[in-house]
């Protein structure tokens, strides 16, 4: 298909791009890897693209003084994938199945956060990682917790004329184990389950912290509150960890489409949790 006539302005600075988002009828396009492919089918038809692909400003992995990483929103996939973010272990389970090389060369995170995919599986990283997303609008600066900015299919918390400049993630630690395991689509890579694990003993034996993020299973990724709760206090055996990880779609309408009935991704939604929260226990050593 062909998409309807539209304007094309690139933007030559941050400043620029932002004084013309959120102006109707006008979208951002970073890799195009999910615009395009709407417009073409007519599903979006913006009067005008402003194409923020080349301000280099939004680009790269960069270390705070904190220890935290902030991942420029028009960093590629391929680009994450060979940076400081690698050692982070669910992400670096997550990106080689992400899409095929074409999109992980294009799509940014950026892009994939704010169109927020229902089996997107960036946003159930960031979930588990409580991670924070930070905005930009001619009004300023704004940081999102990514718990509570996927707010449904397709939606989030940013404004219209908003754009993601960064995303920010806690820096690594040595009492954290984490993974991320997927029953991913054949011809896509698209999940349809995915799930982010990161569990934490602090001292002791018992777990005292965990992230648990699933996508693909509801409306939009979610943090699986009623299985980290289960986890926590407990040490983790293949028995604990079994009766947490029933818990995973609690409160949540389960998806049914061609992929997959509402009762297959309820069942792999528990299968996947167990298996992805083993594997991060498996990496506390
Ligand atoms: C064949 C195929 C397979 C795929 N497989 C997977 C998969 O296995 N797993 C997975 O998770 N994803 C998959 N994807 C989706 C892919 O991850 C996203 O398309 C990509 O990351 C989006 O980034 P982009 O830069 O291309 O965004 P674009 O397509 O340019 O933009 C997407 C949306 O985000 C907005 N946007 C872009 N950047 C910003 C910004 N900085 N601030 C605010 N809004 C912004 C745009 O206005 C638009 O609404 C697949 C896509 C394709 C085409």
């Amino acid at each position: 298909m062909i998409p309807n006539l539209f304007d094309y302005q690139r933007a030559a600075s941050l400043d620029e791009a932002l004084a013309l988002v959120g102006s109707p009828g006008t979208k951002v396009i970073a890799g195009g890897m999910s615009l395009l492919p709407l417009m073409k089918l007519r599903l979006a038809n913006p009067e005008r693209l402003v194409d923020i692909g080349r301000l280099a400003e939004l680009k790269g992995v960069r270390e705070l003084p904190d220890g935290r990483l902030a991942i420029g929103a028009l960093t590629t996939y391929s680009e994450l994938a060979v940076s400081p973010a690698r050692h982070y272990g669910l992400l670096g389970d997550a990106l080689p199945d992400i899409g095929d090389v074409q999109v992980r060369n294009r799509g940014t995170v950026g892009g994939a956060v704010a169109h927020c995919d229902p089996a997107s599986d960036l946003p159930a990283v960031l979930l588990a990682l409580d991670a924070e997303i930070v905005a930009r609008s001619k009004r300023g600066e704004n940081v999102y917790a990514a718990d509570g900015f996927f707010t449904g299919a397709f939606s989030t918390a940013l404004a219209e004329d908003e754009l993601i400049t960064e995303i920010r993630l806690p820096g690594p630690r040595d009492d954290a184990g984490s993974a991320y395991a997927s029953l991913a689509q054949r011809a896509s890579g698209y999940s349809i389950v995915g799930v982010a694990a990161i569990v934490i003993k602090e001292g002791g034996s018992a777990i005292t912290k965990a992230g648990i993020a699933l996508t693909g299973v509801g409306d939009a990724p979610y943090r699986a509150k009623a299985v980290e709760a289960a986890l926590i206090g407990n040490e983790g055996t293949p028995e604990s960890i079994a009766e947490a990880a029933t818990h995973a779609s609690d409160g949540v309408t389960v998806n049914g489409d061609i992929h997959a009935d509402s009762e297959y991704r309820t069942a792999m939604a528990v299968a996947y949790t167990r298996r992805a929260i083993a594997a991060a226990l498996g990496r506390l050593g």
